[in-house]
């Protein structure tokens, strides 16, 4: 039996794509983690509440107030109280996270996040320390939180975290005041508060300077001492971060012509109290020199705008500098004629870069007077940059009718400018007639992995052959794109029903599942994941509709790659629902809800029992019986999978030994397997475990692996079905024709049978195309000395083509439905009276 260790469980909590998509990138390695990913704390919560096994939580977003929301409510569960967190932070120099947790920058994720993602685990195996007893009280809080610990009972401050002493700069660190002094908890509750999250509450500066925000307060000993520490958030920054991320949302929406420029300009100043924004166009290759594009005043009396050329700032920006002045401590030189002339106090000039890194133009924004949120108004006008070099770039591309600036070299196809430019008239013009669209954000499954291993030049090779499989999938009328390095995107236009992209969708995945011929004469195979959302049901922004489809791709990574996902709108009634059934299905195991009924399975030609395959069932008390086909998807987002699937084997091994000692028919017992079970490191052992238990001969069990899903996502498949194989049970193949149905992966896949998929046999007499695969699969089925079962057998048709076609065996409706234990044993009892008192000499097996 090959012993791996256990994938761990990677939470990826991040409201950025970039660097959710590095993360992803750095650990979709094969089988070492399982990554689930949030974006948000309330598509946390909904995470959370599935229980998930988790080791380590990969975080993105320093101080975004909805991360620092999320990982409070991931501390507040137990079961996550003291998961080891790596921060990713800025690439910028000097930005170190405060707080105990391990951190690493942006740029660094590709070569060192696995790295310290194991290392997180490692150190996490030694109890993390108990915040009671720790000396480091920044663990008591958020990374990054203003922090001080005080003595009891006079709350005098003892110590002071570095983000508190930079809140009170100018100031002093606050050691030596008291918590009364400094912290003014709403509704004068007085010192010492109890343990509580979330106060609201005032610091006062010495300086008399009051900053609005909430306190967290915790009671620990510390070698005996009574201490209280006390985490306090800045609420005007979050208020002020919160507006600039909702602005950025809002730009995202506005035309990138010169109108819409000035628009993004507008709304900029507005949300961000402004006094004075402009931006210039610079293309290196212009001969005119800088252009004014779009500027706002907002001083007492108007001014006319002076030249470019006599600006000696703006010429420095131009060179590639940012030239900031909004944080106290910037010491940007200050004489330039166009700041006297706003008389701006606070300001900065930052460049646009194009995709190449070439300066393209210039932003200014400014205010009369200093404010206290530079840090968070410096990021957001940073992120308004990439707006509006985006916005410029285009402009150059259409000023110069250049459509090379808006294909893709290597593909051909619309690159993510036009693809954005394309998207924004599609929305324009479905808001007047009304239209139904879709996006597809489509992107290749370990992508990197072929890069690295093959080569960039067969990375090349994929992505074209990709485009052009992509291409020949979607109607002329759709625009295929390719949006970044191997993300692709897709606008299905003039949709009439929901389901007609679904197919499409289907489609594409299947269009990859046919190897890639490379030009070395090799075969490769990739696969992708699909997100799709809706125009205008899921969202009526083409950024916002992006982000839609990029999280439903990932909800396709999560659930193994290789298919697609619909975005989930609806956090509420059916996630709640599930989330319901998840946690009933939970303690379904102990409440002694679940059953397992037994379906037949005869020989073609007598039509007699050869075996049964084991088919669980939850009898909800309320809902009555519920189908596999509904909760095992649930039990599998779970891992419940993995105790429910012990659960069958055992009870069902222990029903076929029961069996075989009064019936002594050596029945075969199929018992389906899960991929999320095939995972498992240890698989092979709970099987034995099982048989030793029961009794059972292990070459009565057969274990059932669904095509569709295994042979791609469960890594070291084949190690861990020989291992199977080598405690005597057979292996079947289930479901078999609705996956890849490669002929190789028959050939590579150590099993004894395969089950043809009751979609095909439901066909016989009416798809001759059907017949064909049927009959195909039980030809090679056999040269490769396979045995067959056809599943789904309903009518005499069915029977007499697969009997006529050499399949051995049968399974379905027109035999037996499952049944429960009590009308099996009945069944069997049945025949064992027709046989011994010989009516008949082996009966035929209809129930
Ligand atoms: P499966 O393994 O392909 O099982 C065959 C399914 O076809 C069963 O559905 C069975 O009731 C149904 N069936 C059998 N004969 C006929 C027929 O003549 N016509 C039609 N229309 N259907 C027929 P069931 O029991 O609802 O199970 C659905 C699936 O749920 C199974 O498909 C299997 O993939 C999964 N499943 C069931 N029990 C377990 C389990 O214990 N563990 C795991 N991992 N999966 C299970
Ligand atoms: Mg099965
Ligand atoms: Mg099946």
């Amino acid at each position: 039996m090959s012993i791996r260790p256990a994938p761990l469980g990677i939470l990826i909590f991040t409201p950025h794509r970039d660097v959710r998509r590095a993360i992803f990138d750095a650990l979709d390695l094969d089988g070492d983690f399982v990554l689930l990913s949030a974006r948000d704390a309330t598509q946390l919560e909904a995470l959370l509440e599935d229980a998930p096994p988790l080791h380590v939580v990969v975080v993105g977003a320093e101080g975004d107030p909805e991360i620092v929301r999320g990982l409070r409510i991931l501390r507040a569960c137990d079961r996550y109280a003291s998961l080891p967190a790596v921060h990713v932070v800025d690439d910028r120099p000097g930005v170190a996270p405060a707080g105990g947790a391990d951190w690493l920058r942006q740029g660094a994720i590709a070569t060192e996040l696995a790295q310290r993602v194991r290392q997180a685990v490692t150190t996490s195996l030694v109890p993390v320390v108990p915040v009671a007893s720790a000396r480091d009280y920044r663990f008591a809080f958020d990374a990054g939180a203003a922090w001080v610990v005080a003595s009891i009972p006079q709350g005098c401050i003892l110590e002071t975290g570095e983000a508190m002493d930079r809140l009170c700069a100018g100031d002093g660190p606050a050691q030596g005041r008291l918590l009364a002094e400094v912290f003014h908890p709403a509704g004068g509750a007085a010192w010492p508060l109890p343990d509580g999250d979330a106060i609201a509450c005032t610091l006062r500066r010495r300086d008399g300077m009051e900053i609005v925000g909430e306190i967290d307060v915790r009671h620990r000993t510390d070698d005996g001492e009574h201490r209280i520490a006390v985490g306090f958030r800045d609420l005007r920054a979050t208020d002020m971060a919160s507006r600039a991320l909702s602005l950025l949302a809002v730009l995202e929406g506005c035309p990138s012509d010169d109108e819409g420029i000035g628009e993004a300009a507008a709304l900029i100043a507005d949300a961000l109290d402004l006094d004075a924004f402009a931006v210039w166009s610079a293309l290196p290759e212009s001969e005119m020199g800088p252009s004014l594009i779009t500027h706002l005043y907002n001083g007492p009396t108007p001014v006319e705008w002076p030249s470019p050329d006599g600006l000696p700032l703006l010429r420095t920006c131009l060179g590639g500098a940012t030239l900031s002045r909004l944080v106290e401590g910037d010491d940007t030189a200050s004489s330039d004629p166009l700041v006297d002339l706003l008389g701006l106090v606070s300001f900065a000039f930052m460049p646009l870069l194009d995709e190449r890194r070439n300066v393209i133009g210039a932003m200014l924004a400014g205010r009369r007077r200093q404010g206290s949120d530079g840090r968070v108004l410096s990021l957001a006008l940073r992120a308004a940059t990439a707006r509006f070099a985006s916005a410029l770039e285009l402009r150059r591309a259409r000023e110069q009718g250049r459509v090379r600036g808006l294909i893709d070299t290597l593909t051909g196809l619309p690159n993510r400018l036009l693809f954005n430019d394309r998207l924004d008239t599609t929305i324009r013009e479905a808001e007047r007639t009304g239209e139904l669209f879709a996006i597809l954000l489509v992107d290749l499954d370990r992508f990197k992995g072929i890069n690295e291993s093959l080569g960039h030049a067969v990375g090349d090779q994929v992505l074209d052959a990709v485009a052009r499989r992509l291409r020949a999938s979607v109607r002329a009328s759709d625009t295929v794109s390719r949006f970044a390095g191997d993300e692709f995107t897709l606008i299905l236009r003039h949709i009439i029903k929901r389901d007609d992209v679904l197919r499409i969708a289907e489609k594409v995945v299947q269009a990859m599942e046919v190897p890639l011929a490379l030009d070395d004469g090799s075969e490769l195979q990739v696969t992708v994941s699909v997100g799709i959302a809706f125009f205008p049901d899921d969202a009526n922004r083409g950024e916002v509709l992006l982000r839609h489809a990029d999280e439903a791709m990932y909800g396709a990574k999560s659930l193994g790659r290789n298919n697609y996902q619909l975005y989930a709108a609806d956090t509420g009634v059916a996630q709640r629902q599930s989330a319901e059934l998840k946690a009933r299905l939970r303690h379904a195991v102990r409440n002694d809800e679940l059953r397992v009924f037994y379906q037949p399975q005869v020989a073609a030609a007598s039509e007699d029992i050869v075996g049964m395959e084991a088919l669980v069932r939850w009898e909800h008390p309320e809902l009555g019986m519920i189908s596999p086909a509904f909760f095992i998807p649930l039990a599998e987002a779970s891992g419940l999978i993995v105790p429910l699937g012990e659960w069958v084997l055992r009870t069902a091994c222990a029903q076929a030994k029961a069996w075989d000692d009064r019936f002594g028919l050596r029945l075969r017992l199929g018992v389906n397997l899960s991929a999320v079970q095939l995972m498992q490191p240890d698989l092979a052992g709970v099987v034995a475990s099982a048989l030793r238990d029961s009794g059972l001969p292990p070459e009565l069990l057969e274990l059932e692996v669904t095509e569709s899903i295994s042979v791609k996502t469960v890594p070291r498949l084949v190690e861990t079905l020989d291992a199977l194989h080598a405690l005597g049970c057979q292996i079947a193949i289930d479901d078999f024709g609705t996956g890849a149905a490669s002929l190789d992966y028959l050939r590579r896949l150590p099993a004894d049978r395969i089950k043809i998929d009751q979609s095909f046999v439901r066909n016989i007499g009416v798809d001759p195309d059907d017949e064909a695969i049927v009959k195909a699969t039980i030809d090679v089925a056999h040269q490769l000395k396979r045995a067959v079962v056809a599943e789904g057998v309903e009518i005499e048709q069915h029977l007499q083509f697969l009997r006529s076609n050499g399949c051995e065996e049968l399974q379905g409706y027109l035999f037996c439905r499952p049944l429960p234990v009590a009308s099996f044993d009945k069944l069997l009892g049945e025949r064992e009276r027709l046989v011994g008192d010989g009516t008949q000499d082996r009966p035929a097996f209809r129930a």
